[in-house]
């Protein structure tokens, strides 16, 4: 029997990440699990990870891995995750990729992982973020997540690459047609 999909969604803020995942995980009927998104709602609702994320996620700043990790966990152990996953900001560094890597050896070893990269130019993130306008989305927290990115969260790819569990993809073109790229990628 084949393996279940575990997807990965790599690539810097403003690169469509987040708009691919949420339109693949509705065709291929699994969840879209954003931790930047479950962060927000958590701070939203002002639960306790609500309370000790708020200042991270307003400077720009990763949140501590210790508040990230359990609550991955915890997804990934519900019934609608199962038959497969997208994962939307996690991992952001090379601690949480090691961190996945060992749960899904440990815990659910019925999924092969596949990470996705989307590769957008740099004038064009800009450009993507300003326009959003998310309430993290100001010009100084912009620039430092794409520091943060490029100090932290691009030594990722290289560890998917050097595991070769990578796939590129270029993110510049119209939704519709990095949709089409990567389903082609899934598909292979
Ligand atoms: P972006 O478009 O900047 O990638 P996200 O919605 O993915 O936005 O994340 C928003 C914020 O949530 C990040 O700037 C960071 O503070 C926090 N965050 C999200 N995922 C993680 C993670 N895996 N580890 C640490 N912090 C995270």
């Amino acid at each position: 029997m084949s393996k279940a999909k575990g997807l990965i969604f790599l690539g810097p803020p403003g690169s469509g990440k987040g708009t691919q995942a949420q339109i693949l995980a509705q065709e291929l009927q699994i969840p879209h699990i954003s931790t930047g998104e479950m962060l927000r709602q958590a701070i939203d609702k002002q639960t306790k990870l609500g309370q000790q994320a708020q200042s991270y996620v307003d400077q720009g700043e990763l949140v501590p891995d210790e508040l990230l990790l359990g609550l991955i966990r915890e997804r990934l152990s519900h019934a609608d995750a199962q038959n497969g996953w997208i994962l939307d900001g996690f991992p952001r560094n090379v601690e949480q990729a090691n961190f996945l890597d060992q749960l899904l050896q440990e815990e659910l070893a019925q999924f092969s992982e596949q990470a996705l990269n989307l590769d957008v130019s740099d004038d064009l993130l800009i450009e993507r973020l300003l326009l959003r306008g998310r309430k993290d989305d100001n010009e100084d927290t912009i620039r430092r997540r794409l520091e943060v990115y490029r100090e932290q969260t691009k030594p990722v790819i290289d560890y998917y690459r050097d595991h070769e569990r990578l796939s590129s993809v270029d993110g510049n073109p119209d939704p519709e047609t990095v949709t089409a790229s990567l389903k082609e990628i899934i598909a292979s």
